[in-house]
Parts: structure tokens; sequence; C-alpha cells
């Protein structure tokens, strides 16, 4: 048989445990301009989002901060459920009342606090503008702003703020439009901008820093009232269910089932109860590796399926249990399987490269769920500290043993026994900066992937694989050493966020 153009998909995945390394795309046809390329594709078979792009239920990657910002670049973030009931049906409240440009729960005091309280929310938080209520709360009547200038230099740091607040305040009525807010802001040259009732109540607040962050953002997605969407993972023991009750009256769009193994009893009793229990709910299944599982799955109801087994950069499944999969073959078996019946994949796990992305899509995945690449960015949940010289955050798997001993482990069906197996690690990741500039530069990186495989959209590739006219080749360990970078004393880089050369 002729090679000259690579093989097609189910040649290659003839054999099997590939991982996203092995193999690698042969060009075709560039026949469009990046600008005309659309990463438009399917989360579940009733949503479609813009970028296919998700953060994965990680106590150290998704909690409201980078839902929203996923959700405004046209991914979505995953809620994860390593808290009370309360706090993460607030993380999904927090989510989908978010208003771009406008903090809406701004931290607030009274001028009765004092500046070390200031002090406190500046290690806590990062930031020093604080309003200043006559009661100490939101909807109080603001009364002063303190920041970072009116402190900096006081000795006293048990002075009361009544005494180094500013009180010639420039505010702005409630209901003008972020464009508006982000011009007086320009104009007053102050770096906040309180937003107020009729009578003097604060209502929120706009901040000088996110004005770059305040574009438009015009692939985000929304629900029809014009809402962030947000999903949330959940478990599925008994108990769960109260869970779920509590993120769907927070307005949930997606829900997550996270077991490491999705295909049990549990889980397909849980979708089944959830599918009847609230039918407008989308409902994504998982974790599965082969066609059985997702057939099962798909039978119980499951509206999306999430793929990955063993293949997390944290995750030390393989080794302590011995099941699992090569991501490549898990996503493209599962894909096949799931497609014919009309409902989309997510390949979770073991993405370090935009490249990983674009062969993930090319396998047959809708989306790709990422950790790793995601944490140590400013909206992953945690702080920055210094490792080695080297800024980064905590990044841990949800069944670490650190992760276990905070409630965790519950997707490993070890909630309640006396001796735990590990089946993750803690560790750290680089800093990213933020999502905001990270993900459009993944995105972009993919775009180019696509024009370069001749392909205008991810059905597109979809279809030019299933037809075979993508072509695929297998990767020698020394292909690998020649693909990416050699033979150099030294070399730069070329961009902060490259973070593998595969
Ligand atoms: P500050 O001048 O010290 O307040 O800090 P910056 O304005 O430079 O940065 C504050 C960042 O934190 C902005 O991106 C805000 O949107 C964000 N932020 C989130 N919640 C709050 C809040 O409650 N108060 C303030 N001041 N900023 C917040
Ligand atoms: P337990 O009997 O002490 O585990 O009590 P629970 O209230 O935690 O759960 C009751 C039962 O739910 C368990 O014993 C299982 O039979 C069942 N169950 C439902 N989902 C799961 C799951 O994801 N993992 C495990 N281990 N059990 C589950
Ligand atoms: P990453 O993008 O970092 O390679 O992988 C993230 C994925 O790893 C998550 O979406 C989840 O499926 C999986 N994962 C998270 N925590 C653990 C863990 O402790 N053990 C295992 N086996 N997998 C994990």
């Amino acid at each position: 048989m002729d090679r000259g153009n690579g093989v097609d998909a189910a040649t290659l995945f003839e054999e099997g445990g590939l991982t996203y390394d092995d193999f690698i795309l042969l060009p075709g046809y560039i026949n469009c301009s990046l600008a005309d390329i659309s990463l438009e594709t399917e989360l579940t078979r009733r949503a479609a989002i813009k970028s296919p792009i998700i953060s994965s239920p990680m106590d150290t990657v998704t909690e409201s901060r980078m839902a929203i910002y996923m959700a405004l670049l046209g991914g979505i973030g995953i809620v994860h459920y390593n808290n009370t009931v309360e706090e993460q049906a607030e993380e999904v409240r927090k989510t989908k009342r978010f208003e771009n440009g406008f903090i809406m729960e701004p931290v607030v005091l009274s001028p009765d606090h004092r500046i070390s309280d200031v002090d406190a929310i500046k290690r806590r938080h990062g930031f020093s503008g604080i309003p200043i209520t006559q009661d100490g709360q939101v909807g109080g009547k603001l009364v002063g702003i303190v920041s970072g200038r009116d402190i900096d230099f006081e000795p006293d740091r048990s002075k009361r703020l009544r005494e180094v607040m500013s009180t010639d305040l420039v505010t702005a009525p409630i209901g003008i439009t972020l464009t508006e807010g982000n011009r007086i802001l320009r104009q007053s040259k102050k770096g906040k901008l309180p937003i107020v009732d009729e009578d003097g109540n604060l209502v929120c607040l706009m901040s000088r820093t996110d004005l770059r962050k305040n574009q438009d953002f015009p692939l985000a997605s929304k629900d029809e009232s014009k809402q962030l969407l947000v999903g949330a993972a959940v478990g599925t023991h008994p108990d769960d269910r109260d869970r779920l009750g509590a993120l769907v009256e927070a307005g949930v769009d997606v829900v997550v089932f996270d077991s490491a193994q999705g295909y049990s009893v549990f889980q397909v009793d849980m979708i089944k109860w959830a599918k009847e229990r609230y039918p407008d709910l989308g409902i994504i299944g998982g974790n599965v590796v082969t066609p059985d599982q997702c057939e099962g799955l798909i039978e119980a109801g499951a509206d999306g399926l999430r793929v990955g087994m063993g293949s997390g950069s944290i995750c030390i499944t393989q080794e302590t249990v011995a099941v699992g999969r090569s991501q490549a073959s898990a996503v493209y078996h599962c894909a096949r399987a799931a497609h014919q019946k009309g409902v989309p994949v997510i390949a979770d796990g073991g993405i370090t490269s935009i490249g990983h992305i674009a062969k993930a899509l090319a396998v047959g995945a809708d989306t790709v769920m990422m950790g790793s690449l995601l944490a140590a960015t400013e909206e992953a949940p945690g702080e920055y500290f210094y490792e080695g010289g080297v800024k980064v955050k905590r990044y841990r798997g949800m069944g670490s043993p650190e992760a276990m001993a905070d409630r965790g482990a519950r997707r490993y069906m070890e909630r309640d026994e006396a001796i735990k197996v590990a089946q993750g690690v803690s560790g750290t990741v680089v800093d990213k900066g933020s999502v905001v500039d990270y993900v459009p530069y993944l995105l972009q990186g993919l775009r180019h992937a696509l024009q370069d495989l001749g392909c205008r959209s991810v059905r597109e590739l979809h279809e030019g694989v299933e037809a075979g006219r993508v072509g695929f080749e297998k990767r020698t360990p020394s292909a690998r050493v020649e693909g990416g970078v050699h033979s150099l004393h030294s070399f730069q880089e070329p961009h902060r966020f490259s973070s593998s050369k595969s």
C-alpha cells in the first residue's frame, strides 16, 4: 500500500496504546486564512461552544474566576466539588451573575475598620482599593474609598479608616454600560469607580486595572438570558443528589459526573435519575476509555462523555491500579463509538501543548479538558509563590493524598475507606499569566494547525479524518527528537507560554 500521504486514522489505531506524541498529522491544502477558521464545537448533544476548551474540575484549577474567563473566551469551566455544597453552589452562582467588567461583590470596609484590616485584605486577595460604606457592607451608603496610596506611608497601622480615606469620590450611577464606565475611569484617572444607586448606596465597583480585560468577548459562551455558561462536577454517591439539586438551583448549565472509572452501576443510576429529574440539564458522563463504557453511559442518558483514564499530568492511576488507556487510542475509539450515537466527547488529561489539542481534535475529540495547562494562571485558585526562584502555583491531583485529606477522592470511590490508595500527586506549575492572554494564544495556535491541515473548522477536520483525507503517520523515538529543538548548546523559548516541544 502506498503510504506517501500517510495512513488514515483507522489504520493508525489498528495498533493499540498510542499517545499524542506517537504520531504526527500530515499537511493538507491550505485554502483559507486564519480569520476564516471556526473553532465552534459541541460540548454536549444539546450545547455548542465557540472554543473547544474546558477547564478541569480540580480545586487548583476551576472556581468562579476561572469559570468566568473560560466562558468569556468561548469555552467553559467545570467547578470542582472538593468543598461544601454551599461553597460549590456559590461559585456557580457567581459565574452566572457575572457582568463583564463590574466587580459585583467588592470587598468593603466601614470607617471604623483600621489600616491593618486593609493590610490583611491585601495579603489575602492582592488588592487594596477598598470602598468604605457606612455599615461596611455592599449596599450600604458609600462614604469614602481607601487605596494603597492613602495608607502606604502611614506608620500607625491601627489608625481608623475614617481618618485616611478619600471622600471626594467620582462615582457612576447604576445602569451605566461597560463602555461608559471605562470612559469615566480613563477620564477620572482614578483607580476605582464605585457604582451607586439613587440614594448613594454602593452597588458594585469597576477597577482601572481591568480596562484591558474589559474588552468585548465575542466568543463568550452564554445561555438564552445572556448569562455565562458554567458547569460543575459532582460524584455519584446518593448524597450527591442533594448537591446536584443545589447546583441546579444556582443555575448550573451542565453537570459532569466525576468518576475515575465512570462505567459503574452508581453512575448509570445517577445519570438515569438526573435525566428524569432535570430534563433540561446537560449531563456529561465519564470517565471512559472504551466503546463498551461509552455505550453504557449513553444508553443511561449521557449527553456528552469525558474520555481519559490515567493520562493526566498529576495522575498515577495506571501505575497504581493497572487500569487505564493511552490517551490518543482512548479518544479515537470512544469518539467513534459516541459519534455514532450523536454524542460528543471531551479529551480529558495529558494535554501539554497546542499540538496535543490539535491531535486530540484530529482523533475525534469535540473539546479538550485541561488541568495543568490552565493551572498557575492568574484565574486559577491559590496564591503564587517562589520555588527555587521561579514563580509558581500549587497544582494537585484530586486523588492526591493532600486533596484526599481535604475531602477529595470521591471520584476514586475511596470516600469511606479506611485505607486510602493515592491515585494522584501534588506539585507546582510555572506562572502563565492571565488566561485572557493565554487562551487566545492557544486558540490561535490551533487555528494554525487547522489551516495547515486544510480544514476550516473542527467539523471539517472530523469529516476529513472520517473520509480518510487527513493523513497520519507514526513517529519513531528519533522522529520525536528530530521534531523538537535539538543540537543547540542553548536556546530561548520563543514564548513564555510554550510548555512542551513535542
Ligand atoms: P488595587 O488597586 O490594590 O485595588 O488593585 P488593582 O486594582 O490593581 O487590582 C485589583 C484586581 O482585583 C482587579 O483585577 C479587580 O477586578 C480584582 N478584584 C476582584 N475582586 C475585587 C474586590 O473586591 N476589590 C478590588 N479592589 N479588586 C477586586
Ligand atoms: P457507605 O455505605 O458508608 O459508603 O455510605 P454512603 O452514603 O457513602 O453510600 C452508600 C452507598 O452508595 C455505598 O455503599 C455504595 O453502595 C453507593 N454508592 C453510590 N455511588 C457510589 C460511588 O461513587 N462510590 C462508592 N464507593 N459507592 C457509591
Ligand atoms: P492534565 O490536564 O493535568 O494532564 O490532567 C487533568 C485531568 O487529570 C483531570 O481533568 C482529571 O481527569 C485527571 N485527574 C485529576 N486529578 C487526578 C488524580 O489525582 N489522579 C488521576 N488519576 N487523575 C486525575
